[in-house]
Formats: structure tokens, sequence, C-alpha cells
């Protein structure tokens, strides 16, 4: 391992970071995995390290979580004490937006972070957090690549007409667009279909990326057509603590008649909202599902009504549905959030196994049925480390930046 070339890749979210190490010397392949959690309040640090390795899960004293550099420093103590001998020639960025100009991975020169400072006040909530995490990557690794992907990359394929909102022109060329994210998730299952069901990736297929964050895209031949996030990643289907669609008349209402400032809307929307606000118990569907009240039930049944709606909807954008693939914590792991999906969805050609859907098949439609549905586990760490070998090879045999088949 010694000589092959290793790449990390960080995910930094709004109170977590998400790590990973990748020998990156042929096809990528995983090290370790980790994340640190509840940064700046009572923080846990997870990681796996390959097959044969104990796992690793304690709590962190409050001095090594933080803030975002903290953590990083120490998820680099942990990979350092498990791999004294890897050195990272590049560095992987997980960055939530990339505007509307980047469609593929960038290497971070000053002039991309310029840009994306100036993309910040589209993802106030994530952006800063992002840029935090490459500063302080920059400072740990100095002579590393620096490359960042982006969640809004992978849909800049949406036809004009999925991109805009009938808001008058002007506010389309200051950037307020229909951008969707979840991008790296769903070309890691573009990518896997292509792989292991090409003639499904061809076709039209909707992905439900269905975790704590939750959104759902349709794909022909592997790119985005339309997706169900839109200018922020509050659109769309309801989430763990996120409201998903809503009339903005509401926006109105709560702050003219409720007397509330838009930074306590926005922190509503955000933070107490969807599954946690609709169940007044738990943003985590394992929870929900095992609570069995009546509230609990009523917000498993709107995640559900909302994800068959949104079926529907990119159904006609794609013009008929060849496959239907689940992926994210709720989407591998809940038979029954699949269950409720798929029944009574025969009229769009899905029919589901009930016995290849709890036994966690990959295809868990019936051999007769129309349409086919998967359950593919999907893996952003991936899709981020592939990237930074494509430009560790590049800085090896020439410059430039890869095309959309090397995302
Ligand atoms: P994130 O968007 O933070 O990456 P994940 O993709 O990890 O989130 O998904 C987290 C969600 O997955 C939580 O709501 C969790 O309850 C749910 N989940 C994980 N395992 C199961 C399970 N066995 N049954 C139902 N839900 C599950």
């Amino acid at each position: 391992m010694t000589n092959t070339p290793v790449a990390l890749t960080l995910n930094a979210g709004s109170s977590s970071l998400k790590f990973g190490l990748f020998s990156i010397g042929a096809a990528p392949v995983e090290m370790a995995v980790g994340l640190i959690e509840s940064i700046g309040k009572t923080p846990k640090l997870k990681a796996s390290f390959g097959p044969g390795m104990p796992p690793l899960s304690r709590d962190l004293t409050p001095a090594e979580a933080r803030d975002h550099k903290s953590a990083l420093a120490t998820a680099l103590a942990v990979l350092r004490q498990h791999f004294p001998e890897a050195k990272a020639t590049a560095v992987g960025h997980r960055v939530v937006h990339g505007g509307p100009s980047y469609d593929r991975p960038m290497r971070l020169t000053p002039e991309v972070m310029e840009e994306l400072r100036r993309l910040s006040p589209f993802a106030p909530i994530h952006q800063p957090h992002n840029l935090a995490g490459i500063e302080a990557a920059i400072e740990a690794f100095p002579d590393a690549l620096q490359v960042a992907c982006f969640d809004t990359a992978f849909h800049r394929t949406h036809p004009k007409v999925n991109d805009v909102f009938a808001l008058p022109r002007a506010y389309y060329d200051k950037g307020v667009r229909r951008y969707g994210f979840h991008g790296l998730s769903y070309d890691y299952i573009g990518g896997e279909l292509k792989r292991i069901a090409p003639l499904i990736h061809d076709g039209r297929v909707i992905v439900a990326h269905l975790g704590n964050g939750a959104s759902m895209c349709g794909m022909i031949n592997g790119r985005s057509v339309a997706s169900t996030m839109g200018f922020t990643a509050l659109d769309g289907l309801p989430m763990g603590t996120r409201t998903g669609q809503i009339d903005p008349g509401v926006i109105f209402y709560l702050v003219q008649q409720e007397g509330m400032s838009i930074d306590e809307v926005r922190e509503m929307f955000y933070s107490k909202s969807g599954l946690l606000g609709l169940s007044g118990l738990s943003n985590d569907m394992r929870a929900l599902e095992a609570a069995g009240t009546a509230q609990a039930n009523e917000a498993i049944d709107y995640f559900v009504f909302r994800i068959r709606r949104e079926l529907g909807g990119l159904a006609a954008a794609l013009g008929g549905l060849d496959a239907l693939v689940f992926c994210g914590g709720i989407g591998e792991n809940s038979r029954l959030i699949r269950e409720r999906v798929c029944e009574g969805m025969g009229w769009i050609g899905l029919e589901l196994d009930r016995e290849r859907n709890a036994a966690g098949d990959t295809m868990i439609s019936t051999d007769l049925s129309r349409a086919r549905i998967m359950v593919i586990p999907t893996n952003e760490e991936l899709v981020i480390a592939r990237a930074a070998k494509t430009f560790v090879e590049m800085r090896q045999g020439g410059s430039g930046i890869p095309g959309p088949d090397q995302r």
C-alpha cells in the first residue's frame, strides 16, 4: 500500500463530517470510512476499516470536535493510527452547490474557491461548512490535489423547462433556478445500473434516494431529466426535519400573521419540520416505524404519499417508466416504506414481490412486473474517490477537466 496513491474523501454537513480513505492505484478501493456527528455539541465518532478489522464507535470529548477543523484533525488522527504509511495524494470534497456552470468535478484552484464562495448565498446552511472543510484540508495537505464534487452537477443535463421558475426572467439570470441535489448518489446509481443492468440503465429510471435528506430523480440513459429538489435542498419530498414542497404563501403567513422572523421560518423549515415536525417524535424512520402512534403513522403516511405523487410526476416527465430504484438509509433498509410506495402501482407498471422485498434482494419486482423495482446501496464517497483519481491521473498525464463520461 506504501506506494499506491491514496485519496481522502470529505463530506462536511452542517454538524457532521463524513470521511473516507481510498487506495486509488487501480479502481478505487475503500480502506476506511467514518463519520463524526454532533460537532460542537456531543460529538461521536464511528469508523470502519475493511473486512477483519473491528469497527470503531466512541464518544468524543467536546475539544476533539469543537468545530469542523478540530473534527478533521480527529478524523485524520484516527486514520493515521490505522494507516501510518498512507499519505493523501488527493483530497476529494463533496460540495453542495456548483451553481449553473459546474457540471462535473473541478480542481480547487483559487478561482474555483472564489466562485464557490460567491455561490454561498444559494446554500447558506451547507456551502460555508463545505468551504471550511476545504480550507482545513488545504492547510492539512498543502501538497495534495484538492477536488470538488458537486451535488448539483449531475442535474445540469435537465432541459431548461425543468430548470426555470415562473418568475420574472431576470431572476433566472441571477441564478434562481431548479438545481437539484444528491447528484453524487444518482451518479453512483447510474454507474451501478450500467454495470449490473445496462438495458435498464439506458431506459427511463426513477431513483428514490430516501435518507435523512430525501429526493427523487428521473433519468434517461443515465442522465438527469428531472428531480424533486429545486433551488435548495428543501424542496420536494418531506425529509427527516425538512418540509419538502410547501406553498410559499405559508411563509408570508408565518411572517406577517405569526410574527416570525425569516431566520425563524428557515430554522423551522430545515430543522423542525418533515418527519420530526409531523410526528412530534423523531426524524428517524426506525423510531417512527417502531412507535406505532397515530402521529408517527401520519408522518409515515405523508412521506409515502409524497413519494407516490412524485413518482407519477417524474414518470410523466420521462414519458413512462422502466425501473424504480430505491437507495439511501430508508430506501435500502425499510421494507415497509418500499412496500407502501409500490402498493397499487400496477397502473404504472410496478409490481412488488413481497418475498424478495422482505429478503432484501437487489431485484424486488415480480417476474411479470412491466417495470423493474430495485434496491441498490448508494456510495457517494466512492464517486468522490473516482473523481480524485481522475485528477491525479490528469496531473500525471496532462491537464484539463474530465468529461461527463468520467464523472
Ligand atoms: P443521510 O441523509 O444523513 O445520509 P441516511 O441515508 O443514513 O441519511 O438515512 C438515514 C435514515 O435511514 C434514517 O431515517 C434512518 O431511520 C433510516 N434507516 C436506517 N436503517 C433503517 C431501517 N432498518 N428501517 C427503517 N429506516 C432505516
